[in-house]
Formats: C-alpha cells, sequence, structure tokens
C-alpha cells in the first residue's frame, strides 16, 4: 500500500479521474497506524460537476436497453473476478480484513452484480383488464432517477455493488460516497464499471466530509433517491434530511443481534457455526452475532467451547496468510471498543478471554468473550461493532423473547433449535428484517436484506432492492 500514491486515488466525474478541489484526507492503514497516502475531498465545485454529470448520464442510461445495461453489468462482474487478487490486497491494506475474507467479499459482489444483471431484464410493468374496449391501462416501470449513495468502511465492495447493482440494472445512475477510510478499493470497483463499458455518466465517485456531502446531494434537485448504509445515528439524520426534501430513501443500519441457542440444539455444531462468523472482519459486521442467549442446560459447555475457538484465532496483519482476525479499521473503533469493555467491567462483567488492546502499533483487539454483562453496560444495549461476545443465560422461551425484543434494534437475529414448534413462535415473535435458524446466513445476492425498527427501512438484495429504484407509472390508452 506505501506505493499508492495520491494520484491513485481520485474522484471520478464523468468518466474522468480527478484531483478533488477540497480537503486532503489521510488515509491509515490499521495494521501500522500510519497514514500510507491521502486522498482530495470533494470540494462544492466538484459536487456540481458530478450532479450535472450524473444528470447526464441518467438520460443516457435510461434510454439504453435492458439488454444492453445487462451486458455491461455482466463484464462488469467477470472483470471483478479477474481483478480479485489485486483489488484483494488494496481493501486488506485499507480495511483490515484477513485476505481470504476479502476475496471472498469481492467474490460475492461479483455474484451480486450478475444476479443484478438478469434481474434487470426482468423488470415488468403489469397489464390491466380496462373498463373500455378501447382502452388500455399499463403500469409502466421507469428509472426513479439519479441516485446519492453513502457506503461505509466494513464492506466498502460489497455494500457499493449493493446499491450500484440494482440502481444500474434499473435504469439509474449514482454518486456513490465512498468511505474516506477505505477509499482505494472503491476507486478499483469504479474503474471496473469503466472498464466494462459503462458510460462517463453512470457514475461519479466522491468523497469528502461525509456529513458537507450528504448535505450539499440530498436537498440537491437532481437526486431523487438516496441509500445509506452506517450508524443509527447518522441513518435518523439522513432519513429527516430526505423527508424534508421529500426523496426516497433506503437506510441499512445498525444492529445488536440476538443469537439463541435452546438446549435442544447441537451444540457442538452451533459453536462452530457462531465462533465462525463472530470474528470475522473483527466483528466489524451490522449482522454480526453480538448478544448470545444460551438456555440454562448447556450454558457452561458453551461457554467452555466458544472461549476454546476464541483462543484459537490467530490476530494479525490480514496480509499474512496465517491470520484469522486482522486489525480494527481505526483508532476511532479501537477507542470505542476499550470504552465498552472497560465500562461492561465496571458494570461487574467477567472476561472469559481477551479484553485488551494488542501491542500499540495498529489497531489490534483481542478476541473478546464477556459473560455476566448487566443489561445496563453499554455493550449490552448500543451495537459493539468489535471482537466481543457478550453471552448471557435464560431459561425459556418468554424471557429470551423479551431480551431479543428489548432493543430498538431489529435487523439481524439467529436461533439454534430442532424443535419445528419453537422455530414457528420465533419466526413470528422476534422482531428483525432477517432470521436465520441453525446457521449465521442472512445475506444472498437472490434474498431481501435489511432490517426493520432502529435498524432501517427498505432491503437490498433480492427484487425488493430494484423496486426501491422504480417507479410506476400509469400509462391510459385510449384509440
Ligand atoms: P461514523 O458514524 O463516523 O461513520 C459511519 C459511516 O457513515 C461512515 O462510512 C461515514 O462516512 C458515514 N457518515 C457519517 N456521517 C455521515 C453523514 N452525515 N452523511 C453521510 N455519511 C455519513 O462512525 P464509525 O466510527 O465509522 O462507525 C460507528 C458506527 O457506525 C459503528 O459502531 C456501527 O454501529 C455503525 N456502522 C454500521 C455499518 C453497517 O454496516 N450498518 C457500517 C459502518 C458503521
Amino acid at each position: 500500500m506505501d506505493d499508492i500514491t495520491m494520484d491513485d486515488v481520485m474522484l471520478l466525474i464523468d468518466g474522468e479521474w480527478r484531483k478533488g478541489r477540497g480537503d486532503l484526507i489521510p488515509v491509515v492503514n490499521p495494521a501500522t497506524g500510519r497514514t500510507a497516502f491521502h486522498i482530495t475531498g470533494a470540494s462544492d465545485a466538484d459536487l456540481d460537476d458530478a450532479l450535472a454529470a450524473v444528470r447526464r448520464g441518467f438520460l443516457q442510461w435510461k434510454g439504453t436497453s435492458a439488454f444492453e445495461r445487462s451486458k455491461v453489468l455482466r463484464r462488469a462482474a467477470e472483470l471483478l473476478r479477474e481483478r480479485a487478487d489485486e483489488i484483494a490486497r488494496i481493501l486488506v491494506t485499507e480495511q483490515g480484513k484477513p485476505l481470504a475474507e476479502a476475496k471472498g467479499e469481492i467474490a460475492f459482489s461479483a455474484d451480486t452484480i450478475e444476479w443484478f444483471a438478469e434481474e434487470g431484464r426482468r423488470t415488468y410493468g403489469r397489464v390491466i383488464p380496462s373498463r373500455a374496449a378501447n382502452s388500455e391501462l399499463i403500469a409502466y416501470r421507469e428509472p426513479v432517477g439519479p441516485v446519492a449513495a453513502f457506503v461505509p468502511w466494513n464492506f466498502p465492495i460489497l455494500q457499493a455493488v449493493q446499491k450500484l447493482s440494482p440502481a444500474f440494472a434499473a435504469g439509474c445512475s449514482v454518486v456513490l460516497k465512498a468511505p474516506e477510510d477505505t477509499p482505494a478499493c472503491c476507486a478499483a470497483l469504479a474503474q471496473v464499471f469503466l472498464d466494462a463499458g459503462a458510460p462517463g455518466g453512470l457514475l461519479q465517485l466522491v468523497y469528502g466530509v461525509p456529513s458537507r456531502i450528504s448535505e450539499y446531494l440530498i436537498p440537491h434537485p437532481v437526486i431523487r433517491k438516496v441509500s445509506f448504509t452506517g450508524s443509527t445515528q447518522v441513518g435518523k439524520n439522513i432519513a429527516a434530511m430526505a423527508g424534508r426534501y421529500l426523496k426516497r430513501v433506503t437506510l441499512e443500519l445498525g444492529g445488536h443481534s440476538p443469537t439463541i441457542v435452546f438446549d435442544d440444539a447441537d451444540i457442538d455444531n452451533t459453536i462452530k457455526s457462531i465462533a465462525g462468523v463472530k470474528f470475522r472482519n473483527a466483528g466489524q459486521v451490522c449482522v454480526s452475532p453480538t448478544r448470545i442467549l444460551v438456555q440454562d442446560r448447556s450454558y457452561e459447555r458453551f461457554i467452555d467451547g466458544f472461549v476454546s475457538a476464541t483462543r484459537a484465532i490467530k490476530v494479525g496483519d490480514g496480509l499474512d496468510p496465517s491470520t484469522t482476525m486482522g486489525p480494527l479499521v481505526s483508532q476511532r473503533r479501537l477507542d470505542a471498543i476499550e470504552r465498552l469493555v472497560q465500562d461492561a467491567v465496571r458494570h461487574g462483567a467477567t472476561v472469559e478471554t481477551g479484553g485488551k488492546r494488542i501491542g500499540n502499533e495498529g489497531f489490534f483487539y483481542e478476541p473478546t468473550v464477556m459473560t455476566n454483562v448487566p443489561a445496563g453496560a453499554q455493550a449490552m444495549n448500543e451495537e459493539p461493532f468489535g471482537p466481543i461476545a457478550l453471552i448471557a443465560p435464560f431459561k425459556d422461551l418468554d424471557e429470551v423473547l423479551a431480551e431479543a425484543n428489548r432493543l430498538d434494534y431489529g435487523l439481524a437475529a439467529y436461533a439454534y433449535t430442532n424443535s419445528s414448534q419453537t422455530i414457528q413462535l420465533l419466526l413470528r415473535s422476534v422482531e428483525s428484517g432477517m432470521i436465520a435458524i441453525n446457521s449465521q446466513q442472512v445475506s444472498f445476492p437472490e434474498a431481501p436484506f435489511g432490517g426493520m425498527k432502529d435498524s432501517g427501512y427498505g432491503s437490498e438484495s433480492g427484487t425488493e432492492a430494484m423496486e426501491s429504484y422504480l417507479n410506476t407509472k400509469l400509462v391510459h390508452v385510449t384509440r
């Protein structure tokens, strides 16, 4: 990464890479804690240029056939696969995750682009039986217009792709504000779309002070749709602004996933299933299993097994092939995790393993398991977004449902049980946008991904994602 220069990460406006005229922003390698390169943020004049280009791009792309759009998306998926090794290394060096995870993110992103390439050819309208023999009623589907998309740093490529693919497939153009922590991998993704034949106006890539950019783009009359992934707090501000200017919005916000383990589950496999994903991306995952609730009889056995699995994790630089957990993305996240663990301990929590920063170079933190964390501790209430597993016992279904639904979050939930009756009750009672039974899998290109309550609204992925980029126009033809 040290050979990346400022010129490598520029704004993409109207198909041309250019230096922004805004602030200079340092980008830090999380494995060293040192500034690796700088990016230039967008000035108001740059944003004006991006808005003019995205408007032109929309008119051109809207007029391109669904068949041609699909070809560009399919080619982009192929190119992303071809460049996976190179882009994965960029992702690791600016984000921190292990190389195998970075490659997995890119492979999943390519599958997502490809799925929407096909789906874009199936955005059917509807012919409605008319009241008169000489007339026709048609529900016609049209792209909603230019989109402002805001993507965070934890899965920067995938989250960009989950916005760009349905938007492009539906016929929309996009101004993408990519994360300032991880700009170079998003620039590499933008180059993939350019090389796949995307017209210059289709995708504008900008960086800068996030609030300044969202406050400039969202009210602007060119923008017709907003999509944001990030924290609940920021999401509420974005929703309020989108509401004031009547822009459609999709919000994928934070979570604090209840993960319920019943006595009748296969406990050894359950430990493997949860431990296998808990520390993925150093826990910086919105659907990470965070509140692990284990039924009384299995509680001690679960803790023993989970703590052993946690101790087997090898923390290190993501580029080292033996690393299974990398650093946190930033000093900000390191400080937040230290604060959450110290607060839990002050409230009487037991640290079963971990609980400390590793070294003083880079943003490494030990994979941490805590028990006896009282409901009043911050970690039990705010999204931990780091390598912290909180494990608590429960007696029965009523007690565990009360805990599962206690928070305002409602993103993902997980349960492990062999009882079909328990499964039925959970499906109806857990307040979450997604629930997986006996696995940790809730993300698929073809299925809706999203939350309820304070975790946001609207879906990314699946046909539901396409819907959010389409308007329905009634056409009434009388002959
Ligand atoms: P943060 O709130 O500064 O940033 C989160 C993301 O939102 C970043 O990508 C940032 O660029 C963007 N952002 C912030 N303010 C914005 C604004 N006014 N307009 C547009 N974009 C804006 O904090 P952080 O330290 O990066 O993360 C803090 C919390 O955010 C985490 O603890 C987690 O709860 C949440 N988060 C959630 C996701 C997710 O996948 N849902 C991803 C990243 C962060």
